[in-house]
């Protein structure tokens, strides 16, 4: 279940954990990008701490609201308006529900419309996808998120920047995937 509490400390742990991995995550983003998604998330990550630190959040509609617009607002990459997409669709539904499996489903939904995308395209969905299966089954684990991301090297990307390298964007990790890991790492430590 979703609390405010354990949504911001969430967070707060997914900021911590781009902070510590920023350079890493720029560097996968290096041979088949343009080597910014560390950065990218970073800048978006302090925005979304700040703002929770700063503003009245009364509700986990209200925090995953605050992160969308921090995170659409700040950073410019692909994965700016993906995220943020993401976290507006959780806030929407999380006005009618706090379980955990409808609210990021909602978010999985969001990141596919406005990316026009979907899982097994080398992206961020790559790591989303397996994870809403594994929490459907109340199996979520640390290796279930590894193999997932692990996986992305086989995947020819098809969507996004990575795209352009085509069959030479076999045998690397997909830099939003990684993100994304530490995104539902931050979930379980919460404790969400
Ligand atoms: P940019 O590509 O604009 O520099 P980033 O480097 O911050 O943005 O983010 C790149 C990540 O965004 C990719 O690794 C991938 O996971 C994700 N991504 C890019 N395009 C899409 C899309 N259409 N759908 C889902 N995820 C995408
Ligand atoms: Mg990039
Ligand atoms: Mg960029």
């Amino acid at each position: 279940m979703f609390t405010v509490d354990n949504s911001k400390k969430a967070l707060q742990l997914f900021k911590e954990k781009i902070d510590q991995n920023k350079d890493y995550l720029s560097e996968l983003d290096t041979p088949i990008g343009d080597g910014d998604h560390g950065n990218n998330m970073a800048r978006g990550m302090e925005a979304v701490s700040e703002s929770l630190q700063n503003k009245e959040t009364a509700s986990v509609q209200d925090v995953f609201k605050l992160t969308a617009m921090a995170l659409i607002s700040k950073v410019g990459g692909a994965s700016g308006p993906l995220y943020g997409t993401a976290m507006m669709e959780m806030a929407k539904a999380a006005a009618t529900t706090s379980d955990v499996l409808p609210i990021l489903e909602a978010g999985l939904a969001g990141i596919e419309k406005r990316g026009n995308s979907q899982p097994g395209e080398k992206t961020m969905l790559d790591e989303w996808a397996p994870a809403l299966a594994a929490i459907k089954e109340n199996k979520l684990t640390e290796a279930t998120l590894e193999s997932a991301v692990e996986a992305t090297k086989d995947i020819v990307a098809t969507k996004g920047r990575a795209s352009y390298v085509g069959e030479r964007s076999i045998g690397h990790i997909d830099p939003g995937a990684m993100s994304s890991m530490y995104f539902f790492q931050s979930l379980m430590e919460a404790g969400v």
